[in-house]
This record gives structure tokens, sequence and C-alpha cells, in this order.
């Protein structure tokens, strides 16, 4: 029997009432997720179903994991059944058993990364004469990705018939997807997009699938798309057990194809007698914390107003800061304060942040201060570029025919075979590939300096690393293509040389557990195909698999906002709260793009339990320049009883017990703050 004394009786609700339509509407930290997991482990406890017949959605494969280890110590052993995945892992799952019926080949199904993606749509748009000048890559690519999201297919794309760019699109896109099926392959879009295809045009397939998931539930409801809920609302049909939780002010992924309409109408017109629960209760952070983050959002449409019971705790800290270097310092330097104290572990802090490339300076300073870390996100090891670059390589020395790895290669380090000299090299073709190397011998028409730059590569390529493979161990061959290729001279030469380096050691040590043999190359190089399609899934969704990394050992999370959604941290450190910043100035132009800003800051500051720091800078380089910026309305929009101002240079003062103790006085506040605030909401 499951102890319910963990539960307030709202929550209790959710969790007893186990048959029919339920959806679970709070803000943040008001238990949901930890609701919805009681709720599984009732739903097994009671022996409705056996454990394969859960199904439930989380965002990021680690909450999935998450819940099921929140649920084994709710259940024990037949939480490992239980069926917890992400929309995309779900796809997957569908389309690697049921797709033979869509015409790939399911147990080959290769699911294609962003980048691959690209390459792909930009054949086509080749190959359809929708070329680069007239309409750009940039622009087609989101087109045909929110296209997917709601389901469109190419042959319904074209609405207004006549209309010569939807119409372009249409042709684009059908070539696309011709291209991904000759490649067994299908894109994040596809995932789901194609599973409903699937679902819908075979009945018996469902109905099998509708039996096996007798209970679905999905967390964060709110930032799924038109398509992912259309593929649950069909298994869910016949049994309608289906339960949603989710936050309205925390919808943050509007951009990436969410659609807030799933939770504010979409659900209840399709289950009018569903049972609504709200949460009420704050159980995360401090109520300081929790009223510095409810004043931000106090203007939106929708509200979850929440309450708590926890202590008032420290004010918030507004740090203001000259650039984001001394930012950087100052939180580095905090965190170690901290840490010395024994106020906390540097695994209990995480420092948010609004823009991928603010991760890199945090990056550099935690790494010359010796402070451990682990960056989250979107920042994939895989996708690093000198990483790419040299599995490029061991791709090509592996299968001669991966026409994707030559052409990253060809000019990397450059080797006077740069875009002109290449499409010398490529002629009619819609890329370069093996033949075009192979043929060298025959070309008549190429410039005598581009020939010979390009005869010294095919020998590099296809005589001296491919004797080389077969005479050495794996890391003797990695080193010897580092060096043989010049590839590790040249990155020397790079700014960020020192990270590069880094992130190729760590590749290298990864091939070291393979053994001596012909084989070792092909393994080592499936492994990691396999390693980062799934974290590409899982960054795609938000999260990334360097979560999972135990806490012991993680270090302080440096993360974007969007990676932590669902999480939380005793302390948070919000970077880079400036106007243009965030709120992000593309964002800024729009009424629904400032409103999904808000949001963020919200998400932001409730991963908060215990301490809260705000921090910005006067000046920071954004692109290659230095550019100054006011400080971001939403710091305006917190009462200035719930926070303080600290001084960087009077550091001092932040010890804990005076986080705990004092709110500063005015006076004190006035002369730190030497920049205006903006009026709040302008
Ligand atoms: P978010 O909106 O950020 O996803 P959430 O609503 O899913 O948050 P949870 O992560 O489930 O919230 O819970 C937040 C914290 O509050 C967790 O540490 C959880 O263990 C705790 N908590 C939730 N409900 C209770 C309760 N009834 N009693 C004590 N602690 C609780
Ligand atoms: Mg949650």
């Amino acid at each position: 029997m499951i102890d319910f004394a963990g539960l307030n009786p709202e929550q209790r609700i959710a969790v007893e009432k186990v048959d029919g339509p339920i959806l679970v509407l709070a803000g943040a930290g008001s238990g949901k997720t930890r609701t919805l997991t009681y709720r599984i482990a009732n739903i097994l406890d009671q022996g409705r179903v056996s454990p394969h017949g859960v199904l439930a959605i989380t965002f990021t494969r680690k909450a999935a994991w998450e819940m099921r280890r929140r649920l084994e110590e709710l259940v024990g052993s037949p939480a490992k059944d239980i069926t917890a995945v992400t929309f995309h892992s779900l796809g997957f799952k569908l389309l690697s058993a049921e797709g033979g019926v869509l015409g790939y080949k399911p147990d080959k199904l290769v699911v294609y990364d962003a980048v691959e993606a690209q390459r792909l749509l930009h054949r086509a748009m080749q190959e359809t004469n929708v070329d680069g000048t007239r309409w750009t890559i940039e622009q087609v690519a989101p087109i045909i990705e929110r296209a997917k999201d709601n389901l469109y297919g190419p042959e319904d794309f074209v609405q207004a018939k006549g209309d010569f760019f939807e119409e372009s699109i249409a042709k684009v896109y059908r070539r696309y997807q011709q291209l991904l099926m000759e490649n067994n392959a299908v894109d994040y879009g596809d995932l789901i997009r194609l599973s409903v295809q699937l679902l819908r045009q075979n009945p018996g397939t469902l109905e099998f699938y509708q039996n096996l998931f007798r209970y679905v539930l999905i967390d964060e409801f709110q930032d799924s798309s038109f398509g992912q809920y259309q593929l649950v609302r069909h298994l869910v049909w016949r049994n309608r057990n289906l339960c949603c939780v989710g936050s309205p002010v925390q919808a943050i992924y509007s951009w990436r194809g969410a659609d807030i309409h799933n939770i504010l109408e979409r659900f209840r017109t399709d289950f009018p007698n569903a049972l609504m629960v709200v949460l009420s209760q704050n159980y995360r952070s401090t109520a300081t914390i929790l009223a510095a983050a409810q004043a931000v959002v106090r203007d939106l449409p929708y509200r979850e107003d929440l309450r708590t019971d926890n202590d008032q705790g420290s004010s918030v800290a507004v740090v203001p800061l000259n650039t984001d270097w001394d930012e950087a310092n100052f939180i580095a330097n905090e965190i170690k304060q901290l840490d010395e104290e024994g106020y906390c572990r540097v695994e209990d802090c995480a420092v948010l942040f609004r823009t991928r490339a603010q991760g890199r300076l945090l990056e550099q300073v935690f790494m010359h201060q010796g402070l451990p870390y682990t960056l989250v996100g979107d920042f994939k090891f895989f996708e690093r570029r000198e990483v790419k670059d040299i599995l490029a390589y061991l791709r090509v020395v592996h299968d001669m025919l991966d026409a994707g790895a030559l052409q990253r290669i060809i000019n990397r380090p450059p080797r006077g075979l740069g875009p002109a000299s290449l499409q010398k090299l490529q002629g009619s073709e819609p890329e370069l590939n093996f033949s075009a190397i192979t043929g060298l011998h025959n070309r008549t028409d190429l410039p005598p300096k581009v020939l010979a730059a390009a005869m010294e590569f095919a020998d590099l390529i296809f005589d001296d690393l491919p004797r080389a493979v077969k005479e050495k161990t794996l890391p003797d061959f990695f080193d010897y293509v580092l060096e043989r290729t010049g590839y590790l001279a040249w990155i020397q030469k790079d700014p960020d040389a020192k990270r590069r380096v880094a992130n190729l050691r760590l590749l290298r040590a990864m091939t070291t557990r393979y053994d001596h043999s012909e084989e070792a190359l092909g393994t080592f190089l499936a492994d990691i195909a396999m390693l980062s399609v799934s974290r590409s899934i899982s960054a795609v969704e938000g999260g990334d698999t360097s979560l999972d990394v135990p806490a012991e050992g993680r270090g302080v999370t440096l993360a974007t906002i969007h990676a932590v959604k669902g999480l939380e941290f005793p302390v948070i450190f919000v970077a880079g709260l400036e106007e243009g910043i965030f709120p992000h100035a593309k964002a800024m132009k729009t009424a629904e793009g400032m409103e999904e800003e808000t949001r963020l800051a919200y998400v932001a500051m409730t991963r908060a339990m215990s301490l809260l720091y705000l921090t910005y800078a006067r000046s920071r380089v954004v692109g290659e320049e230095m550019k100054e910026h006011s400080p971001s309305r939403f710091l305006a929009s917190i009462p200035k009883h719930l926070t303080r101002v600290v001084s960087a240079t009077e550091r001092g003062v932040m010890t804990h017990e005076t986080i705990g103790a004092t709110v500063l006085p005015l006076e004190f506040q006035t002369t730190v703050l030497a920049l205006p605030m903006v009026e709040a909401r302008s």
C-alpha cells in the first residue's frame, strides 16, 4: 500500500482517482511531477494493469530516468517495466517497430540530427531549384519543421494554390522527404508526424497500442506540440485514461513548435468530463523567492498563483557588475565561498542564462578558476566542431563513400580547397563524393594548384590513413590522424585552442577501450553514432544527458534556462539580466515574444530552493562587439523589499550568515546600484 502522507489533499485527489481523463494545473514547484509519480505508483499498487501498460511521457530523458528512480522508491522493481519516455523516444519506438508499413526498413531506421537534416534539405533546395539566393535554408528549415509539428505533409502543405512561395516550399519538402526515405532516415519532426500517420492509417496497429498502453500520463503538458498531443490522443481514445499535468505560466517552447492551446483548450474540448485539479501550494522555494518570481509574471494573462508555508528565507541578491567577465568571476567566487563556508556543495549550485553564448565565458572562467562544472543544454559534445571534424576523418577512413564526412574535412585544416575550388572539384554533382576524388587523374579541367592539393588530400585519406589504421591501435591511430592531417597544429592556433584540444583529448579517451582489431574503428564509430543520436534527441527536447552524471562530481551546473525546466537546485544564479539579453532582443519585438521571455524568467527564478542571485553586467561582449545594456525590466518588476543589492567589490558581505539575516538599508542599495533601473513593463 502506498503511503499518501507525502501528499496534500489536492495532490491526493489527483493520485487516487485513477480512471478517466484528468488535468492537473499548477505553477512551479507545486508537486505536479511528484503527483504524477505517485499516481503511477498507485496504478501499479492497485494492480489495475501490469507495469507494461503504463506510458509516462516526460520532457527529457533525464526526467524519465528520474521518474523511474522515484517510482522505484515507492513501488520497487515493477517501476523498471513501465514505459517512461519522451515524445520523441515514443515516436522512435513506434516507427522502429512498425515503420515498415510506411515504407521504411524499421530495424535500421536512422534519426538525423539537425545538422544532417540541414545537409539533406540543402540538397533538396538545390535539386528543386529553390536555391539559396531567393530563400535561405534558415528561412525554409523552420517552415518545414513547424509544418511537421502541425502534422502537415508535403501534400497538404499548399493551402493557397498559386501561391508561389508555398508551392516552392512544398516542392522542397517533397524532395526532402524522398531523400530522407532513400537514406532510411527520419528527422525529429517525422518521429511524431509519421507516428501519427502510422496510427491513423492502420487501425490494427492503433488498437494494439491502445490496448497496450492502458494508462497514459504526460508531464510538462504546456510544452507539447499539436502533433504530440494528437499522437497521445489517438493512443488514449479507447480507454480515456489520460492524465496531463502542466503549467501554462511555464510555457517556454513555442519557438520550437509547442502549442499552448493543448493545455488551454484542446484537452478540455476532447475530454469535457475530465477532472480538473489545481494545486496551490509551492514546496520548493522560500517565500521570498516565490514572491519575487510571482511578481515578475503578475501581468500575464494566465498565472497560477501559489502560496507557501516555507520560511521567508534570504532576500534575492541583485548583483550589478561592470562586465560579463566580472560577472563570471563574481559567480565563481561566490560559489567557492558558499562551498568553503559549508553552506552548500558546488553540486547544489546552478548558473542559468538566456543565450548559449553566455555559457562559453562562464565555462572559461570556471575552468580557469579550477571550479568543477558541467555545461548542459544545447552544448553537445558531439556537436563541437573539432569533435565532428575528427569523427569525419575517421568516418572517411572507415567508409570511403561517406560523402558528408568527405565534404566536411576537405579543407579542414585549410589546404587550398576552399569553396571555389570545391565547386570546381564537384563539377555538376550536388556534393563532393568519392568519385570526384578518385577520378582526379582524368581531370584536365582543374587548375594545377587545385589538382595538386586534391591529389595530396586523396593520398592522405585513401592511402596513408587506411594503411595506418591497419597497423595501429585505435588510440595510436587517433593521434596519427591528428598529427598527419595537420589538424592538431591548426587547432592550436585557434583562440579557443585550450578547450578544443581538451575536447579532442576526451574523444581520444573514448577510443581507449577498443581492442586492436580491424573492426575496432567501425565498432567505435557505431557506438558514437548511437550516443550522439540519443544525445541529440534529448537535446532537442531541452535537456542533455550530461545531467545524468551523478550529482557527486558533477560540479556546478551551467545551463540555459530552457534546459533546466522541471529541475530544482538549492542555489541559483540567473546571469545576464540585461535588456536585450534577457529579455532577448529578438523576443522583445513582439508582445508574444515578451510574454514568453517573462515566463522564462519565472521558470529561471522558480528553480531556486534557498538562494537566488540575479546578476547583470553593464557591458558585455555580444558576437564580436562590446555592448552596453541597461538592467533587465524583470529586475524592476520585483518589489524592492524582496531584494537587496550586492556589490561585487564589497563581496565580503555575502557570507551565508548575512544572506539569511538582514535586508540591506535603502541607502546602500542606491549607492551600489549606479545604473538607473528601467521602468517596470515599459
Ligand atoms: P515544476 O513546475 O518546476 O515542474 P512541479 O510542480 O513538478 O515543479 P515537483 O518537482 O513535483 O513540482 O515538486 C517540487 C518540490 O516540492 C520537490 O522537491 C517535491 O519533492 C516537493 N513536494 C511536492 N509536493 C510535496 C508535498 N506534498 N510535501 C512535501 N514536499 C512536496
Ligand atoms: Mg515538474
